[in-house]
């Protein structure tokens, strides 16, 4: 059995004040919650804040996004060897946040998963389509092109020790969430992809649900048999909402 993770991505919100305010929020409300694992991923200069707060928690940290070279003349890029500096175990690729304005490609998304993996962090590989490719019923050609890309160019085996999440563009941030059977659908098409090559990581691997989850939503998302957590962006703002979120995964 998949223990859920819970992920937090604050994006670009919170200041020092309101960041050890939430912190301490989550360290009283979600430490007790210890059949899940919660993950917060802060903006860059937060790491050292997320890191002196929540060593000796059982909550981890983590960041948003990493270079896709390892070291180097990248003017304002970040490696992933310096988010291991400051203690982070998680960080997000390919959101689509990022896919969209910074225009990231497939190749650009899967070099950073490895980035990532090479050192040590763990990637949460954001994937997903728009309504109108959900519309035109090619939202799972999307996907597979997607997962695709990084099976063709370093093999299934690395979904072994990753985690995906899936993340309809239409439901981010628009408080219109995947039904559950939407949901489960994909997420059942993305594990039955990654089996057909390599059944143990198929097994392992965890993937989450990103899309206006609430509390309210919750229950009925991670009851589904392939949705192994969440990735919450909004209500990861509010202590209280994210803890009945997790809450739910029980
Ligand atoms: C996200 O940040 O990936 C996300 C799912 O945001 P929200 O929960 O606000 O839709």
């Amino acid at each position: 059995m998949r223990q859920k993770l819970m992920v937090a991505n604050w994006k670009m919100h919170g200041n020092l004040a309101t960041n050890k305010q939430l912190l301490e929020a989550y360290i009283e409300k979600l430490s007790p919650l210890n059949y899940l694992q919660v993950v917060v991923c802060v903006p860059y200069p937060y790491l050292a804040q997320a890191q002196s707060m929540l060593q000796n928690t059982n909550i981890a940290w983590g960041a948003q996004n990493i270079s896709k070279d390892a070291v180097g003349a990248f003017t304002g890029e970040v490696s992933a060897a310096m988010l291991k500096d400051f203690g982070a175990s998680y960080v997000v690729i390919g959101h689509s946040e990022r896919a969209t304005a910074y225009c990231e490609s497939d190749e650009n998304i899967a070099t950073k998963f490895m980035q990532a993996q090479t050192h040590g962090l763990i990637p949460i590989l954001c994937v997903g389509e728009t309504l109108i490719e959900r519309e035109a019923g090619v939202m799972q050609m999307v996907v597979a092109k997607q997962l695709d890309t990084i099976i063709n160019l370093y093999g299934a085996a690395v979904f072994a020790n990753a985690v995906i999440s899936y993340e309809p563009i239409w439901a981010i941030g628009t408080g219109l969430a995947a039904s559950a059977e939407q949901a489960q659908s994909m997420h059942e098409f993305i594990r039955g992809r990654i089996a057909k090559l390599d059944q143990a990581a198929a097994a392992s691997l965890k993937i989450l649900y990103g899309g206006s989850v609430n509390p309210q939503n919750a229950v009925q998302l991670l009851v589904m048999q392939d949705i192994d957590g969440g990735l919450i962006g909004k209500c990861s703002l509010n202590a209280q909402e994210f803890e009945g979120i997790c809450r739910a995964a029980a």
